[in-house]
């Protein structure tokens, strides 16, 4: 029997939890973290260091991006598609499950935690979209739910299932205690999909289907120029980072101080000029800025507000 459990993982302490789990139960925990612009990173070190777990990334961004677009299970508070964008988690770690040739794919979830995946009929539709039926252990809440595979071939006790439920944390806390976890997270990575703030942003990327803005959702101010996207930075760092990143794609200011911009789409230099115009220090109206090699000059934006801007 293989021996290894597909552990997808937040990186929060109920994920943490069933890591510990999953082994204590005699399995080889693989953990697996799905990974895109809209989730936080973790960072390895501390888990690897703290937590005594290593975790493997996959890249997430297409697959969730999917979901965003058209979400059979519609939206939560923000655009998150917390149903649907967890089947497709849930897709992943059985391409994953079946790569390994893993017993299962074990999770995190509480019955009652989140208002809109980790309901019961919300954990139904998940087995249902994601096509792994019978092979979601969920070691936390398990124990008030029906018998997956693994239990009914006596891979899995019964009994070793614990019957977590609701945003409460005592029992967690105990667990924690049971297996000597002193470092607490307070959070597992955090998804930009659940602040509305996003939505705007969200919207428009998918109204021009710009899959590059992906890349940029969390950098800059946003605006739509008639279909191409003009991600301007806020800041230095946000500066630096569109300049390393952007290639041909990137516009910066000549004659005065101002942020770096880039230009995600066709056309649209001499109005981001303009734009950064409005957002830069100098002497007199004129701004120049450099695209492509070439040096572009024209008026700074001056109007007070810019009705492009996505907010
Ligand atoms: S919070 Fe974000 S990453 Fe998590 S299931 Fe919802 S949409 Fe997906």
């Amino acid at each position: 029997m293989n021996k290894n459990v597909i552990v997808l993982f937040s990186g929060g302490l109920d994920s943490i939890l069933v890591y510990k789990i999953v082994r204590a139960w005699g399995f080889e925990p693989v953990a697996i973290t799905l990974t895109s612009p809209f989730i936080k990173k973790l960072d390895k070190e501390y888990y690897r260091k703290k937590q005594g777990i290593n975790f493997r990334e996959i890249d997430f961004t297409n697959v969730q991006y999917e979901a965003i677009k058209s979400p059979i299970y519609g939206y939560g508070k923000a655009i998150n598609p917390c149903i649907d964008c967890h089947a497709a988690m849930i897709r992943m770690a059985k391409e994953e499950m079946e790569k390994e040739g893993a017993a299962f794919i074990a999770t995190g979830e509480v019955v009652g935690q989140r208002p809109m995946s980790q309901r019961k009929d919300a954990m139904n539709s998940v087995e249902k979209l994601s096509g792994v039926k019978g092979y979601i252990v969920r070691p936390l809440s398990g124990g008030l739910l029906a018998p997956t595979i693994p239990e009914k071939n006596g891979m899995i006790k019964r009994e070793w299932l614990y019957k977590i439920t609701g945003r409460g944390r005592k029992e967690q806390y105990q667990l924690c205690e049971e297996f000597g976890i002193e470092d607490i997270p307070s959070s597992g990575g955090g998804c930009l999909l659940t602040e509305k703030s996003f939505i705007g942003r969200v919207k428009t990327v998918i109204k021009y289907d710009n899959r590059i803005a992906l890349n940029y959702i969390k950098y800059g101010r946003m605006f739509d120029l008639e279909g191409t996207l003009f991600i301007l930075a806020r800041n230095e760092e946000e500066s630096e980072y569109i300049f390393r990143n952007g290639g041909d794609k990137v516009i910066f200011p000549k004659n005065r101080i101002g942020p770096t911009g880039i230009i995600l789409g066709k056309g649209k230099e001499i109005e981001a000029c303009k734009i950064i115009g409005r957002y830069s220090k100098g002497e007199g109206k004129h701004i120049e800025c450099e695209y492509r090699g070439e040096i572009i000059k024209t008026e700074v934006y001056n109007e007070k507000n810019i009705d492009t801007i996505v907010d």
